[in-house]
């Protein structure tokens, strides 16, 4: 397997954030620009391998369609850092509740404070156990025919089946390719009904085991079924299980939960998890999310991260507010909004333009 970590250019890490961002994928930086732009105090730790680090280019992403995708998230690096936000290279180990905020650990020894937490870590794709396959993923092992479709359109395409998506799958690709076989291999067998959709749309069904990936001359040939023979293909396409990447949450009681294509972690339409004060987004949450989605998710998570920092912000200027206003005695206004701050300047400021 092609392994691209991605080199992060370290910022320096101060003590304290408003929000650390988890994840330095299309999610994590996008969240990130969205706080740095709403002024929040926010670093970025990321681990460098955003999961379609194999491939060549994103596609299907609005206005950058084509782009290689370390050059998509040095962007997104260089736009957060443009508006004072940081972005760091390290690995999170564990994420700890301190009072009302959190710690965040690193495996490298390293803490840091924080108000929120936006989780972005995306997802593992646990790839079948076929020799060759792991070694051409993200080339011309595939498993997403709107990433790649066009790519291998019109080619001798093969599905290895096997994931409960696998039928799906394969009647999705026959909009790209005519030549379409599907490889039984470990699925469950077929339905006379599923067979007669498969047969109806010209697609071929390959039975029995398949024991490699063919590759001659860096190029995908065909498939080597244990029984020997070599069905020649052009591409392949695979289910992976997927599976969020969040152990370093356990100690907040946050953990995926099962789906029928893997593992991810449950949150509302925000991004908001169970565990108070703790945001995700991306493939993390939702495993079917592209880079557009996965990107979309993390500024909508910011948003809300950042409404809820500023009630916070509100309840305790407020608070400051009426102790001034008590201390003062019942006739000396204007010298207890003197002291009360942001919640005085927010207040007079309304009233005047209402
Ligand atoms: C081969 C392949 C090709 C693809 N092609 C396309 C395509 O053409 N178009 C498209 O729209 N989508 C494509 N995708 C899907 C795309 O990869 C995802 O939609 C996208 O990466 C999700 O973004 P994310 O921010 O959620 O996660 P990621 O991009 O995976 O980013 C997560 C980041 O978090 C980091 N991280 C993980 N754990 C930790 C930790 N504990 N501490 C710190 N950092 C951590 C990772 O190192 C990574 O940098 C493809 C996927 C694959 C597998």
């Amino acid at each position: 397997m092609v392994v691209a970590e991605v080199l992060v250019m370290n910022d320096p890490l101060d003590d304290a954030y408003d929000v650390v961002v988890i994840g330095g994928g299309s999610a994590g930086l996008n969240g990130a620009l969205v706080l740095a732009r709403a002024r929040r105090s926010v670093v970025v730790v990321d681990a460098g391998a955003p999961r379609n680090a194999p491939a060549d280019a994103v596609h299907g992403l609005f206005a950058r369609e084509g782009t290689p995708p370390a050059e998509l998230l040095e962007r997104g690096r260089a736009v957060v850092r443009g508006y004072g936000g940081q972005v760091v290279s390290g690995r999170v180990e564990e994420v700890t509740r301190d009072g009302d905020g959190f710690v965040v650990g690193l495996a490298d020894g390293r803490t840091v404070r924080a108000r929120r937490v936006l989780v972005a870590t995306g997802l593992v794709d646990e790839l079948p156990e076929v020799p060759g396959v792991r070694e051409r993923w993200g080339r011309d092992v595939l498993h997403c025919p709107y990433c790649h479709g066009w790519e291998v359109r019109d080619q001798a395409i093969g599905v290895l089946a096997g994931g409960p998506m696998s039928l799906h799958q394969t009647l999705l690709l026959r909009q790209w390719s005519a030549d379409i076989t599907y490889f039984a291999h470990t699925a469950e067998p077929l339905t006379d009904e599923e067979a007669e959709r498969l047969a109806a749309r010209g697609i071929r069904v390959e039975e029995g085991d398949v024991a490699a990936v063919e590759v001659v001359d860096d190029r995908l040939v065909g498939l080597r079924m244990a029984d020997g023979r070599l069905v020649r293909r052009e591409a392949l396409v695979v289910g992976p299980r997927m599976v969020a990447r969040v152990g370093f949450l356990k100690a907040l009681g946050v953990e995926p939960v099962p789906h029928p294509a893997g593992e991810y972690v449950q949150a509302d339409a925000t991004g908001r998890t169970d565990a108070p004060g703790v945001w995700i987004a991306g493939n993390a949450s939702d495993l079917s999310a592209q880079v557009g989605g996965a990107a979309a998710a993390g500024a909508f998570a910011a948003a809300q991260i950042n409404a809820d920092l500023v009630n916070e912000d509100t309840e305790r200027a407020v608070a400051v507010y009426r102790e001034a206003s008590v201390g003062a005695g019942a006739g000396a206004g204007a010298g207890a909004g003197a002291g009360a701050g942001v919640g005085v300047g927010v207040r007079g400021g309304a009233g005047r333009g209402a």
